[in-house]
């Protein structure tokens, strides 16, 4: 049996007047129930649009998906709106960056968090109101019996994005895709916030997509983790294997910006100097090439600027350097004394 979230090949490409916008170029990837993918990549890198594309909600008129997505043996790319729309919020549910883009001014907390419960379980509004106050009880809410009936600006910053959490979690959801969902907040709520969505990870079970620009971010709640660039994954493998002995040139750049290893990092072998590929005419063979301090190292006919890398399946990177080279370019020249 295949994975219980299946990605295979996936392209999502869309028209706008200047061409068609490769935004996710050929990804695959697995996940299990109770395991956490993390997936890093810049702004621009393909991660938010592969999460709309999971949820089916990407524009039909102006965007086309190829590939595959199975989430527990169900064909999610060619599913009709209404299959999706008994889908989300239910069998998976999201949690964005922006609770404040999310919840309406205009309702009551208790009465948003609540709403995809009533719609998908077809409760009672006492039902409702007695899941919802359970709910804002388990994501730390205090006085959740009183604070049920606040709008969303009564709440602080922490506490919207629990609220969030709370609407994603109240169906019991088999998938939930967090996008950036703690950046907008301070260090402290930041981690309280991780810590929370572990316990209840634990609590239900569900399997985790969590999109960050952030590796640090990811260290603490990941499980695997797969960096994306221009629309491609560039490296794949474990939180540990990847923070221990990075492969791809890219992911020392991710690392290097990293506040803990900032520091020691010789400034001109930082790859992430430049600016993202354009997604409307990416670079040829590597897409990273343009930024890429290890061109010239690389031997065996290969070019990086006309030969684009594969990325292996299982652990790997997506880079014509040898395993040998990468360890030893992370080492001796990355990797802070
Ligand atoms: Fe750098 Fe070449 Fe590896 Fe791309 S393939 S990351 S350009 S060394
Ligand atoms: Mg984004």
């Amino acid at each position: 049996a295949g994975a219980f979230l299946s990605v295979r090949d996936l392209y999502v490409h869309f028209d706008t007047e200047d061409g068609t916008v490769k935004a996710v170029d050929g990804l695959s990837f697995d996940l299990e129930r109770g395991q956490t993918l993390g997936i890093v990549g810049e702004s621009g890198s393909g991660k938010s649009v592969t999460n709309l594309s999971i949820l089916g909600l990407h524009n039909p008129r102006t965007t086309e998906v190829s590939g595959e997505i199975l989430l527990d043996g169900q064909e999610l790319t060619g599913a009709r709106e209404k299959t999706l729309e008994s889908l989300r919020g239910n069998k998976m549910a999201m949690i964005f960056q922006d609770p404040l883009t999310a919840l309406s001014p205009y309702y009551t907390v208790g009465r948003q968090i609540g709403e995809p419960y009533r719609k998908h379980r077809g409760a009672s509004k006492r039902e409702t109101r007695e899941r919802t106050i359970e709910m804002l009880d388990k994501v730390g809410i205090p006085n959740a019996k009183q604070r049920v009936d606040d709008y969303p600006h009564q709440f602080s910053g922490g506490m919207r994005q629990r609220a969030m959490i709370a609407m994603a979690l109240i169906c019991d959801p088999d998938l939930l895709i967090a996008d950036e969902p703690t950046t907008a907040l301070d260090v402290t709520v930041q981690a309280q916030i991780l810590d929370l969505l572990k316990d209840l990870q634990q609590e239900f079970g569900s399997a985790i997509v969590f999109i960050t620009h952030d590796l640090g971010v990811i260290a603490n709640v990941a499980d695997d983790i797969l960096v994306m660039y221009g629309g491609r994954a560039v490296e794949r493998g474990s939180v540990r294997e990847v923070l221990r002995a990075p492969q791809h040139p890219y992911t020392w750049g991710l690392l290097s910006s990293m506040p803990r290893l900032g520091g020691d990092v010789n400034e001109a072998l930082s790859p992430i100097h430049g600016t993202p590929p354009s997604l409307l005419s990416p670079p040829p063979g590597c897409a990273f090439h343009p930024r890429c301090g290890f061109v010239d190292e690389v031997a065996g006919g290969l070019s990086c600027s006309a030969d684009r890398p594969v990325l292996p399946a299982g652990r790997g990177a997506a880079c014509h350097l040898t395993a040998e080279q990468q360890s030893t370019f992370f080492i001796e020249q990355i990797k802070p004394r």
